[in-house]
């Protein structure tokens, strides 16, 4: 996955271009440019990339998710679906609008659960959050029919999934909002930095104000523009789009070498009758940024990962162990340690999380095994993997 081990001369030729100029800044100070606009060049490139209408680049994945919820107007009151296994910016985002996160199931996708969401739908609902976790996708024609029948928002988190596709779509353009993160550790880095993609002009408009203090963007006077409501500051820098503008024209790149190295670790454990892999749902194709797999259970699951650490098997985790992705080590969530005061309604909305079990999650999570696919490695380096991964399974087995 991380773009940064292929950094190169594209990165260098467009951060130089910015600093040759002194912009760091994405808006105004137009004759000091030089004319480039390296963030509204990424949006235009994005836009193209994820085959989307409009684009607003932040300053994080984490302010994607915030800003894509803003801009649909998702706050107090309303409840929004998001999976166990995640990210924590997941309910950060949702908790910092006011907002209560309901968290449900996940299938043998690894992301949402279809029916755990249906069930999990109230009056209150307003948006399911879908979280496109290692590479792949939940079962997005589900997903959408349910939104379309409740009539809620469908919010689609790729950031862990950037170039996977569902039915020819790119993940991320398939609900109404779409976010990417483009930090340090994704498929594209900038260092810090994300988007928010939408065929919806409204949230489009709404992103593009909310991510820069309300400000309308109308004209070229900063300081004359209006503020037709209160927004934050979410801004990315020239700085960090300059380097974002190289991976991404590099990315289809990135998607060829990630692909190959995941076929060739699927093939290398293929013949081994207890090792299973995750469902991928009819339509869709893995952007390769992760290698998944399932053992027969926990403790295998477990052994296997202390083979792998013993064996030099880098870059892989059982997530039921996972202090950021799962659940069960979420404490500061389940016992609501905040540093300022909560909502009642949050508070109510999260009380029965700390007794609260999650049997199909914990039997999916419990016994998969996901590894990181990096750029850098040679096709020989994938196979020598390989062949070290299933001796090690076939030893704990
Ligand atoms: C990385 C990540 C984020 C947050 O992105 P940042 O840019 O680190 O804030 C959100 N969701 C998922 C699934 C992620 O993997």
């Amino acid at each position: 996955m991380p773009g940064f081990e292929l950094f190169g001369d594209l990165e260098r030729k467009h951060l130089n271009d910015v600093l040759e100029n002194g912009v760091l800044m994405r808006y105004g100070f137009d004759a000091m440019r030089n004319g480039h606009y390296k963030a509204k060049e990424l949006e235009n490139k994005l836009s193209e990339t994820f085959q989307t209408n409009h684009v607003q680049l932040v300053s994080s994945g984490t302010a994607a998710v915030t800003v894509a919820l803003a801009s649909a107007g998702v706050g107090a009151g309303h409840e929004v679906i998001m999976p166990t296994f995640t990210f924590v910016a997941s309910f950060e985002a949702i908790m910092a609008l006011g907002a209560i996160p309901v968290l449900v199931d996940v299938d043998d996708t690894l992301c949402l659960n279809p029916k755990a969401v249906q069930e999990a739908i109230t009056p209150k609902t307003k948006a399911i959050m879908v979280v496109q976790m290692c590479g792949s996708m939940a079962n997005m024609g589900a997903l959408q029919t349910i939104a379309q029948k409740h009539n809620v928002l469908l919010v689609e988190d790729a950031c862990q999934a950037i170039g996977g596709t569902y039915k020819g779509k790119p993940l991320g353009s398939i609900g109404h909002l779409g976010c990417f993160s483009f930090d340090f550790v994704k498929t594209i880095t900038c260092g810090e930095g994300g988007a928010v993609i939408t065929n919806n002009e409204q949230y489009y408009l709404n992103a593009d104000h909310y991510s820069d203090h309300g400000h309308d963007h109308i004209g070229n006077d900063r300081g004359a523009e209006t503020h037709p409501f209160l927004g934050y500051n979410f801004r990315i820098s020239e700085l960090h789009a300059a380097v974002g503008l190289a991976q991404v024209q590099r990315l289809p790149e990135f998607l060829q070498i990630q692909k190959r190295n995941l076929n060739i670790l699927k093939e290398a454990l293929a013949n081994i009758k207890e090792v299973t892999f995750r469902t991928v749902p009819q339509g869709g194709e893995e952007s390769g940024a992760f290698f998944n797999f399932f053992l027969p259970n926990l403790e295998t699951a477990r052994k296997v990962i202390d083979g792998f650490k013993n064996g030099g098997v880098d870059a892989c985790w059982n997530y039921f162990d996972n202090n950021w992705h799962y659940i069960r080590k979420w404490d500061h969530l389940k016992q609501l340690k905040s540093l300022y005061p909560i909502s009642k309604e949050v508070k109510d909305g999260l009380k029965h999380l700390e007794t609260k079990s999650f049997e199909m999650s914990d039997h999916y999570i419990g016994r998969n095994i996901s590894c990181l696919i990096k750029l850098s490695w040679t096709e020989e380096e994938v196979r020598a993997r390989g062949q070290k991964m299933a001796e090690i399974i076939k030893a704990v087995l």
